[in-house]
């Protein structure tokens, strides 16, 4: 038994926007909003990965997974290499540190 069940309080969950059943809603998901890149600092490192190949990490990213993903299809593009994210961190195949860092900074974030 709910809490505040058969009394006024005891409504169905409605959207705060279009006050429809929450089942009925058909609102888009609100967009998100990322943290500007101007306020991203970003910590870069070359590191080993295993049988010899070397990464530049990108640690410090505040974005969503979407945010990421998006962020990761543009430094592949403009550094011509693979990469993947791996718990919020990027990863840029290669030792290309300067290059990244460019690529980044072009975009506005801040790096270290
Ligand atoms: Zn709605």
């Amino acid at each position: 038994m709910r809490l505040f069940e058969g009394t006024a309080f005891d409504r169905p969950p409605r959207c705060e926007r279009c006050s429809e059943l929450e089942a009925d809603c058909k609102c888009p998901p609100p967009a998100v909003v990322e943290t500007p890149p101007a306020k991203q600092t970003l910590r870069l490192q070359v590191e080993n990965r295993k049988r010899g190949k070397q990464v530049v990490a990108i640690r410090g990213l505040k974005l969503s997974e979407p945010g990421l993903a998006a962020l990761l299809t543009t430094l592949k593009n403009s550094c011509g290499a693979g990469g993947s994210i791996d718990e919020g961190v990027i990863e840029i195949q290669g030792s290309q540190i300067d290059r990244v860092r460019t690529a980044l900074e072009k975009l506005g974030y801040r790096t270290k």
